[in-house]
């Protein structure tokens, strides 16, 4: 069975193709600028390397180009297009509707346009590639995997804000939760990691990239999460703000004379690392820029460490402890010096890291110290397998996992 994992943006389009038989991925890609000038298509099959640059002024010429690369008798994947058993698309916002990935038919289209409020940038454009493919492959069966379904088990008072209670009857304001399909697979692999049954086990999952998110899994089940309504809340990131005093706002707006979009285009596009350091939403830039001593990424890094700490004991606290601690995504995953600094000081609660373990990069390891009774693991998270893994079950008939 081969599977096409399709995650779209508003001008690009990701893809991933696997061969469900032994969960190797064939070709992964990318189409950039769709829509404006300067359209190009990257894709890797293995060793080789394909590039095409043409105009592509929608999602449909770009799916129809993706289709012309996997399927090109040099530097394609498949022989014919026929051999494309489903497709699973990565969708940002399902709203409370979706505890799991499901089927893409009629109701799941409105339910996922029905959503577009709480998701305008990312649901769209989902919409825009999942239509593009249903054109392109008519006859292949479609399923979307929510970023929010994991997050759906929070009781409602981790999901309910402070505000009047008819926000939430009236117009669905709550907390859902994002980077969902991460958090999942990075706890279920941790269980296995250390061969224990997840049922068994308190984790506190950090998936630190240029969006971040923490989540507190209780016993396999997602019982709170960092992000909110939007994927704005929750610890400092690459360029988003993460929590904020909302009385900030009025103030900034009234200074600067800003409306709300302009207000929330701030805190979404020029806050978080960007924001405080001046120079770059990349950690990997805010790191070089502070170990030259600069003043500004120095405090941006901080901030992350305390926000991911905070979160780490608020997440303990809520469990009743901890059995492991797990990073993942592009900075936990990649950081020594980060994931050093969040379990540092957490003796107290049983964690402690091993700084020569610590010492590596997108490896799936135990970095715990030896003594440490809480573990920490790097868990490298696949997203892309998850959906496609959902995408079979559900053709097949069979439920996706929880
Ligand atoms: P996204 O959320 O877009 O999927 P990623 O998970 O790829 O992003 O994470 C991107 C972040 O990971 C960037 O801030 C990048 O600087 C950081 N990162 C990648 N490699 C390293 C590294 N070696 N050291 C520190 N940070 C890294």
């Amino acid at each position: 069975m081969k599977i096409l994992v399709v995650n779209a943006g508003s001008s690009s389009l990701k893809y991933q193709l696997f061969d469900m038989d032994n969960e190797e991925m064939l070709a992964k890609g990318l189409v950039e600028r769709i829509g404006i000038s300067g359209s190009r298509l990257k894709q890797t099959v293995g060793e080789k390397r394909h590039r095409v640059e043409m105009p592509m002024q929608d999602h449909v010429e770009a799916s129809k180009q993706m289709l012309n690369a996997l399927t090109d008798p040099e530097n394609g994947a498949l022989t014919s297009i026929d051999e494309i058993d489903a497709v699973g698309h990565r969708v940002l916002h399902g709203g409370a509707d979706f505890t799991k990935s499901t089927r893409i038919d009629e109701e799941c289209l409105e339910a996922i346009e029905a959503n577009i409020p709480f998701g305008p940038l990312h649901n769209p454009a989902n919409l825009m590639g999942i239509r593009a493919c249903q054109m392109v492959m008519p006859a292949v069966p479609m399923v979307a995997a929510f970023d929010t379904s994991f997050h759906q088990t929070m009781p409602p008072k981790a999901f309910l804000y402070g505000v009047p209670y008819k926000y939430y009857k009236d117009y669905k304001i709550r907390r859902y939760g994002f980077h969902g399909t991460s958090h999942r697979y990075i706890s279920k692999r941790a269980a296995e990691f250390l061969g224990k049954n997840i049922e068994e086990l308190n984790i506190i999952t950090c998936h630190l990239g240029n969006g971040s998110s923490m989540c507190a899994v209780e016993r396999g089940k997602c019982v709170d999460t960092s992000m909110g309504l939007t994927p704005l809340e929750g610890v400092l990131m690459g360029t988003r703000s993460g929590n904020v005093d909302p009385a900030v706002l009025q103030f900034i707006m009234n200074t600067d004379g800003l409306n709300p979009d302009e207000m929330l285009q701030m805190l979404n596009k020029q806050s978080g690392l960007l924001g405080i350091s001046g120079i770059s939403s990349d950690m990997r830039d805010v790191e070089d820029a502070a170990a030259k001593g600069n003043h500004q990424a120095q405090m941006a890094i901080d901030m992350l460490i305390h926000g991911i700490k905070k979160y780490v004991g608020a997440y303990a606290a809520i469990m009743g402890g901890a059995d492991a601690i797990v990073f993942t995504g592009g900075i936990g995953e990649n950081s020594p010096e980060l994931r050093e600094q969040v379990i540092d000081g957490l003796d107290y609660m049983g964690a402690a890291i091993d700084p020569d373990k610590n010492c590596v990069r997108g490896v799936e390891c135990d970095i715990s110290a030896k003594d440490s009774r809480v573990k920490v693991l790097i868990i490298p998270t696949n997203e892309e397998l998850v959906i496609a893994r959902d995408t079979l079950a559900i053709i097949k008939g069979l439920k996706p996992e929880a």
